[in-house]
């Protein structure tokens, strides 16, 4: 028996310490497809969980609230100029507790309750935070939204471009949850410009491919870049806004303190260990290999049938509509996780049904990727999420399991980053 990985838990919380334990095997064993979701490293790991974590520091490096600041100024200074060095940003923020309240903070910076804010909407692949009715952002602004064309699920720039001349919002957000292609940050540039907007490029999704050069940047044309940590980017869940030295002493202001109070010092930490493991080369390869896997899975899953929106994908991530085989994306979701396959339910754009039973599922590499899974195994994926697909539709519960068997197969192979080798 190998030594538990938590003894201190265990003795103190046994409970609490199985449950952990069960995690770190559902996320050894199972194919996780969530594109949103990744392993962190073990020294990520080893970051988040310090005594980083007993400390208040109010303020930011050199101007806190409190003191005893010695080693806490230097951990956010760290993380700061990494984020700088990677992304060539002039200023960053490290201090939001994670994606949406950095969203949130960019409106406290450039908006008032009441002004017009636009973004996607959310069943065309936007974030809740763009503006959406039922977040906060979309009850105390007023939210205007905009979505990709029926015909190839792509965004319609020209559209967009007459939305916001009609409109004109105070903030432009580009950027989503569900958007298989590579946004064109020079078009939104020019139209939030031309509007008088200011332009927040949400890359929480596709940060990492960005840092690893495999998706162009944000950075010269964006006034603001929001991220979150812990989707491409490899780190803890976090988040931090990047923008030009004109308006670092607004998004400061807004994250404190008109927004949050303490730092959360042990994510600041792990935060400036993933920035430097993903200024490596070999993080640049592996945002390389995210594009690639993500690629010949597409590839692959049309072979077999499937529809993808947009016919495929530039980034991490693929939106699936399973209208033509005849399985709601809930039931295919559920289906799948029986089968060891872990994604989630989606809308696609123009769903005649409901959000919470929507028509699609949406999949994506990164966390298969940071396993070592290549492009030569896209095609036995395809064929799992095909038959499990397949078994949902007919009720063939028999057949999940031995796709569940075959998936922890070949995952023994490839350990998962962070996690206990079985
Ligand atoms: C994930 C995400 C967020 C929100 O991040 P949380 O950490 O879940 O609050 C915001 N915007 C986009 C585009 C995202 O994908």
């Amino acid at each position: 028996m190998t030594a538990h990985r938590q003894p201190a838990l265990l003795a103190t919380d046994p409970e609490l310490a199985s449950l952990v334990t069960a995690e770190e095997t559902l996320q050894a064993q199972t194919l996780r497809l969530i594109p949103s979701e990744n392993y962190v490293s073990a020294a990520v790991l080893e970051a988040s969980g310090t005594v980083l974590q007993n400390k208040y520091s109010e303020g930011y490096p050199g101007r806190r609230y409190y003191e005893g600041q010695q080693n806490i100024d230097r951990v956010e200074a760290l993380a700061v100029e990494r984020a700088k060095g990677l992304f060539g940003v002039e200023h960053a923020n490290v201090q939001p507790y994670s994606g949406s309240p950095a969203n949130l903070a960019v409106y406290l910076a450039f908006a008032k309750p009441g002004d017009t804010v636009m973004g996607m909407a959310l069943p065309m692949g936007g974030h809740l935070t763009h503006g959406w009715g039922v977040s906060a952002t979309g009850s105390w602004f007023r939210g205007v939204q905009y979505g990709v064309r029926a015909e190839d699920g792509l965004i319609d720039y020209d559209a967009v471009r007459d939305l916001a001349l009609a409109e004109r919002p105070k903030i432009l957000f580009c950027g989503g949850t569900a958007l298989p292609r590579t946004i064109d940050f020079e078009a939104f540039a020019s139209i939030a410009q031309e509007a008088g907007a200011v332009l927040v490029a949400d890359v929480a999704h596709i940060a990492g491919l960005i840092a690893g050069g495999a998706h162009p940047s944000p950075v010269p044309y964006a006034d603001v870049v929001s991220t979150t940590t812990h989707k491409t980017l490899r780190g803890p869940r976090g988040a931090m806004l990047m923008c030009k030295e004109e308006h670092a002493k607004a998004i400061d202001k807004a994250v404190f303190p008109g927004l949050q109070g303490g730092p959360h010092n042990q994510t600041t930490a792990g935060i400036a260990v993933a920035l430097h493991e993903a200024a490596q080369p070999s993080f640049t390869a592996y945002a390389h290999a995210v594009v690639a896997n993500a690629k010949a899975l597409a590839a692959a899953l049309l072979e077999r049938g499937f529809d993808l929106v947009s016919g495929g994908t530039d980034n991490h991530l693929i939106l699936m509509d399973l209208t033509s085989r005849g399985v709601p994306g809930k039931v295919a979701a559920k289906a799948l996780d029986r089968a060891g396959i872990v994604v989630n339910y989606n809308t696609v754009p123009f769903d005649p049904r409901k959000p919470f039973d929507p028509s699609g599922i949406r999949i994506g590499t990164p966390s298969l990727t940071s396993r070592g899974l290549s492009a030569e195994h896209m095609p036995a994926v395809a064929d799992w999420i095909s038959r499990a697909v397949d078994a949902a539709a007919k009720g063939d519960e028999p057949a999940l399991g031995v796709i569940r068997s075959e998936v922890a197969d070949l995952l023994a192979a490839y350990p998962a980053p962070g996690l206990p080798v079985a």
